[in-house]
C-alpha cells in the first residue's frame, strides 16, 4: 500500500478492538455533552424537493451560511411559520440547541425569529427560561433553556425576507458545544512524561527517522487545502450501495473525523474549528452496484490497484503530492484526500497518509455510532499518531492509539495529536 512502515504494520494486531467493537458497539446513546441530534429521525413542515432535511443532523459543520457545497434543509419557495422537527425513540434531557442558517443571498435567508419547541405528550410548547434567540449568518446561533424531558424537539422559524432554511441543528443535554479556549502548549502535569516519551520514540522510530521529512501527513493535506478533507471510497465489495447508504456513508466519515479536529479547536494557534469533510468520489468494480443516477459524486469504474476498485490517480493526494492535479478531469476541487477503503471481510484496520480502510461489514454495521473505534484510530495514523504494540508510555491507561484498550478519543490521544501540532505548525506559518 505503499504506506510507511510504522503503519503499515498496524493491521492484523487491531483484529481484537475490532472484534470487541462489532460484538458490544451497537449505536449508543449519546454521552452527556454531546449532540442529540444526530439519533434523531428529521422532519420538517415542508422541504423543497431538491433540498434534504437530513442534511441537519448530518455532522457536516457549514463553513458559511451561503453553504454551495454540503446538503442542507430549505422552504423555497414556501414562507410564513416553517419548522423542523427532532424525534427520537426514547426519552432526552435537553436544555441547549445550536442552529446553523442556511440564507443564500436570494431565495433563503436569515429568519426574522426562531424558537423552540418540545413534545409535552399532546402539543409543542415553548421551552422556558430562554438565554435568547440570535440571528446571525455564518456561525451557530446558539440557546439555552431549563431542561426538558421530551422525546421531540421543534425548530420554529419565521421567515424574514425570503423563505427559510437550516444546515445543522444540534441539540445538547450539558448546553453548547463550546471550543476549548486558546492556549499554547500546556497538558495536564501528569502527562508531560508520558507524552515527551512518545514524541522521542516517534523520532526514533518513524521513517527511518525521516519524521520531519515526510510531508504528506493528515496535516499537510489539510493544510494544503486550507481548512476541509475530501474522501473517495473504495468500495471493494460485492454490495450494491443506495443513495441513502451513500449518505450514511459522508455523514459517518464527517462526524468521526470532526472528533479529532474538535481537540484541536482553538488549540495554539490551530486555525479551524471545523474542517468540512466531503466524498467526491466512490470506486467500484461494477456501475450497477451504486444505486443513484445522480452527478453528486465522481464514479470511478473498474480501476483496479492492490486487487481492488481505486479512484483515479490522477485526483488523488497520495499520487500528487505537490498538491497539483492537471489531470484530474474535475480539477483540484474534485481532488480527494483519503481514501475510504472498505473490503469484505477484511478484519482490523489500516491507516496512514493515503487514507484508511477496514471491514466493508464493520463499516456499514457501525455507520451510525457514535465513535467508530477503528476509522479514529485509522484517523490518528493518518495525523501521524502512533502505535503502541511493544511499549506503553509511563502512567498512562487505555487509549484509542492502543488499540483494544479505549473505544474513543482519550485525553492523552487529544494530547498526542496536539504534540503533533506543536511540532509541525511552524511548516505551515504558526
Ligand atoms: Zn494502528
Amino acid at each position: 500500500m505503499n504506506t510507511r512502515k510504522a503503519l503499515a504494520s498496524t493491521a492484523s494486531i487491531l483484529v481484537t478492538a475490532g472484534l470487541a467493537l462489532v460484538t458490544g458497539g451497537a449505536p449508543a446513546q449519546a454521552a452527556p455533552g454531546d449532540n442529540l441530534a444526530w439519533t434523531a429521525t428529521p422532519s420538517a413542515s415542508y422541504t423543497s424537493p431538491w433540498e434534504s432535511v437530513a442534511a441537519i443532523r448530518d455532522g457536516v459543520d457549514p463553513p458559511r451560511s451561503n453553504d454551495t457545497a454540503n446538503p442542507r434543509w430549505g422552504t423555497w419557495p414556501n414562507q410564513g411559520q416553517q419548522w423542523v422537527d427532532l424525534t427520537w425513540t426514547a426519552t432526552q434531557t435537553i436544555r441547549a440547541a445550536e442552529v446553523y442558517f442556511f440564507d443564500d443571498g436570494g431565495g433563503v435567508r436569515l429568519p426574522s425569529s426562531w424558537r423552540v419547541q418540545s413534545w409535552n405528550g399532546s402539543a409543542y410548547v415553548d421551552v422556558a427560561g430562554v438565554s435568547g434567540y440570535p440571528v446571525a449568518a455564518d456561525r451557530y446561533n446558539s440557546v439555552t433553556f431549563t431542561a426538558v424531558s421530551t422525546t421531540r424537539l421543534r425548530v420554529a422559524l419565521q421567515s424574514g425576507a425570503g423563505s427559510v432554511g437550516l444546515l445543522e441543528v444540534k441539540a445538547h443535554t450539558n448546553g453548547p458545544t463550546t471550543p476549548p479556549p486558546t492556549s499554547g502548549w500546556n497538558p495536564p502535569a501528569n502527562l508531560v512524561t508520558p507524552l515527551n516519551q512518545v514524541w522521542a520514540h516517534q523520532e526514533q522510530t518513524y521513517n527511518n527517522g525521516n519524521l520531519y521529512a515526510f510531508r504528506n501527513y493528515g496535516w499537510d493535506q489539510l493544510f494544503a487545502n486550507r481548512g476541509y478533507i475530501n474522501y473517495c471510497v473504495r468500495w471493494d465489495s460485492s454490495a450494491s450501495v443506495t443513495a441513502a447508504q451513500r449518505d450514511q456513508v459522508h455523514a459517518a466519515l464527517a462526524r468521526q473525523y470532526r472528533k479529532w479536529i474538535a481537540e484541536m479547536a482553538g488549540h495554539n494557534g490551530f486555525p479551524y474549528t471545523d474542517v468540512p469533510v466531503r466524498v467526491v468520489g466512490w470506486a467500484v468494480r461494477d456501475r450497477a452496484q451504486l444505486q443513484w443516477t445522480d452527478n453528486s459524486v465522481d464514479v470511478y469504474v473498474g480501476d483496479i490497484r492492490e486487487n481492488a476498485p481505486q479512484c483515479g490517480a490522477p485526483c488523488g493526494r497520495f499520487f500528487n503530492q505537490s498538491g497539483q492535479y492537471p489531470n484530474c478531469p474535475g480539477g483540484a476541487a474534485r481532488h480527494y484526500d483519503h481514501s475510504l477503503w472498505l473490503t469484505d471481510g477484511f478484519g482490523g484496520g489500516a491507516g496512514g497518509d493515503w487514507g484508511q480502510r477496514m471491514g466493508r461489514e464493520y463499516f456499514m454495521n457501525n455507520v451510525n455510532a457514535e465513535n467508530m473505534t477503528i476509522l479514529l484510530h485509522e484517523i490518528g495514523h493518518t495525523y501521524g499518531l502512533d502505535d503502541f504494540y511493544d511499549w506503553t508510555p509511563s502512567g498512562v491507561g487505555g487509549f484509542i492509539m492502543r488499540a483494544g484498550s479505549a473505544s474513543s478519543i482519550t485525553e492523552f490521544d487529544r494530547w498526542m495529536l496536539r504534540d503533533w501540532w506543536r511540532h509541525l505548525k511552524n511548516r505551515y506559518g504558526y
